[in-house]
Order: structure tokens, then C-alpha cells, then sequence
């Protein structure tokens, strides 16, 4: 498992998400106030994830990357929009600089869905036209590039995730991720959807896995489920239900959730080979 220090950039953007997280923080960064906390690697942490905000629209993108290439960061991974990788000169230029990760975030497979939730007419053509670029742009030489999906989901897109994984892999991209963080969607609901999901996924051989939903309403998915690992982005809460749980590993809800829906979906599992199995890799 590759572990990635994340860095933020600024919060400029050219969306308008409905359900940004930085949307408190969406002043611009100097090119110093990053360098400052970029640091330099540590021991299994030797990867850079760029995040914003939209890294993409830095005009000194360039230098930050061959600052973090000679600082010794092995790997530079940056999670954009890609509206900016629409013009297939910025693909190049990016990717020749030392970006080798690139994670897109889309939140719908029509315009109709992704432009009314990123609140930007004409955001989903060109973040399709960027994730296409990105795949399609010859890569500097033996350079060997890795292009995944973000979908960031809610209450309003995730009846929709079979329809958006279908459509995500015409694109041909590396794997997929379904991130749930919207308290208004209700989990078991979202559940029956990111399963449907997964399944498209595994009959065209891409790889779909999915965080914020807990492996206790993912049965028998549980090896899609990043909370199986112990994985997790943001807070989490272990509630009443995971006293008994066998997931050791889990740490459980976002506390968000928990305030607006309380505990009573969660239920323990008694007993699970892939609970164990973490547990043992767990130490
Ligand atoms: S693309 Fe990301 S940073 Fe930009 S508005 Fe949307 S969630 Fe926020
Ligand atoms: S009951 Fe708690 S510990 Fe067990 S899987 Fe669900 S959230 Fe995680």
C-alpha cells in the first residue's frame, strides 16, 4: 500500500461543488506557504498527493512538482476537476514535469447531473475531455501513467453509480472510487447501489472500491470496502454496534452521520474470515 502524504494547494477552483469540503478555505496559497509544508519524506511515507482547491490552475504548478521531485518525493499523485487537462498541452506538460497519479473527480455520467451538482455549466464536458486527454496524451517516454475516478457521492447521484461506472470505463481508466460523505444519504440505501456498482464493474474488469459506507452493510463486497482495511479519509466514530463487532479494524462512522441518522443501521458482525484476516495483517 502506497502512503501519500496529502498537501493542499489553495482552495481557488473552477467548480463550485455543492458538497466541497474546502469551501471555508477557498483563498489561494502561496507557492512558499506550500513549500513550507511539504516537507520532505519519511520513512514509509515517500508519495505526494496535490490536492485543492484545483491544482491544476497553479501557474506555478511546475515548480512546485520539480521542487517536490527534488526534495526526494518518489511518487507525485494529484486529485483535480481535469477541466484544466481539457487542453491536452497542459496533459503534457504535467506529466513531464513528474506527475505519474492522476484521481478526477467526477460526480455524474450526464451533463444534466455533474454540471447542476459542481453548480458550473460546461464543467462535465471538459472534465470528460480532460480524463480522456490524460489516458490518451502520449505519456513522456517509459513513463508509465496511473488515471482513476473519484465519485464523490450523495443523496442526488447515487441511484445513478451502475450508470456512472458503466460510462466511466468507455474511458478505459485504471479504477474507481465511490466516496460517500453527504450525512443526508442514507447508507443502507446507498449500499444497494455501490453493490450494483461494484458488479458492473467486476463484469468489465474494472476495479471499483468504495470508502465512508462500512463493511457492515457491504456483505459479502467486503474486499471493495477501503474501511475493511482500516483505511479512512476524515473522522470517524466506532458506535454502539462496534463494541461487538469483529472488524477490529474499522473505525467505524463519520460523526456527522451518526448526529444526523443516529447508530440503529449499523449492526455488529459476529463473525467474518476477512475481519480476521485484516486483523492478523493488523498485527
Ligand atoms: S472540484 Fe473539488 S475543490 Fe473544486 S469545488 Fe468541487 S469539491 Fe471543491
Ligand atoms: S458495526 Fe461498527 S465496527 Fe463493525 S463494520 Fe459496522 S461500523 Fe465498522
Amino acid at each position: 500500500m502506497i502512503k501519500y502524504k496529502r498537501l493542499f494547494t489553495g482552495g481557488i477552483c473552477n467548480n463550485d461543488c455543492v458538497l466541497c469540503p474546502v469551501t471555508s478555505e477557498r483563498a489561494g496559497y502561496s507557492l512558499g506557504q506550500i513549500l513550507d509544508e511539504m516537507g520532505s519524506p519519511e520513512g514509509l511515507v515517500d508519495s505526494l498527493e496535490l490536492h485543492g482547491g484545483e491544482p491544476a490552475l497553479r501557474q506555478d504548478l511546475t515548480d512546485l512538482i520539480a521542487e517536490a521531485k527534488q526534495r526526494g518525493w518518489r511518487r507525485v499523485k494529484m486529485t483535480t476537476n481535469a477541466r484544466a487537462f481539457a487542453d491536452p498541452q497542459a496533459v503534457v506538460s504535467t506529466m513531464q514535469a513528474g506527475v505519474r497519479v492522476f484521481e478526477v473527480k467526477l460526480l455524474g455520467h450526464v451533463p444534466q447531473l455533474h454540471d447542476a451538482l459542481t453548480q458550473s455549466p460546461g464543467s462535465f464536458m471538459e472534465t470528460i475531455q480532460g480524463l480522456s486527454n490524460l489516458r490518451n496524451v502520449q505519456a513522456p517516454k517509459e513513463v508509465k501513467t496511473f488515471v482513476g475516478v473519484r465519485v464523490g457521492v450523495g443523496a442526488v447521484n447515487y441511484p445513478y453509480l451502475p450508470q456512472m461506472v458503466s460510462f466511466i470505463m468507455q474511458v478505459g481508466v485504471d479504477r474507481v472510487t465511490l466516496s460517500l460523505d453527504d450525512p443526508q444519504a442514507h447508507m443502507s440505501d446507498v449500499a444497494a447501489s455501490l453493490k450494483a456498482a461494484i458488479d458492473t464493474g467486476l463484469v468489465n474488469s474494472t476495479w471499483v472500491q468504495t470508502e465512508g459506507v462500512p463493511p457492515c452493510l457491504m456483505g459479502g463486497y467486503e474486499h471493495h470496502v477501503h474501511e475493511s482495511f482500516g483505511i479512512i479519509e476524515g473522522e470517524r466514530e466506532r458506535c454502539e454496534p462496534c463494541a461487538a463487532c469483529a472488524y477490529s479494524t474499522c473505525a467505524g462512522v463519520a460523526p456527522a452521520y451518526l448526529e444526523a441518522n443516529g447508530p440503529s443501521e449499523f449492526v455488529a458482525v459476529l463473525s467474518s474470515v476477512h475481519a480476521e484476516r485484516m486483523k492478523e495483517a493488523a498485527g
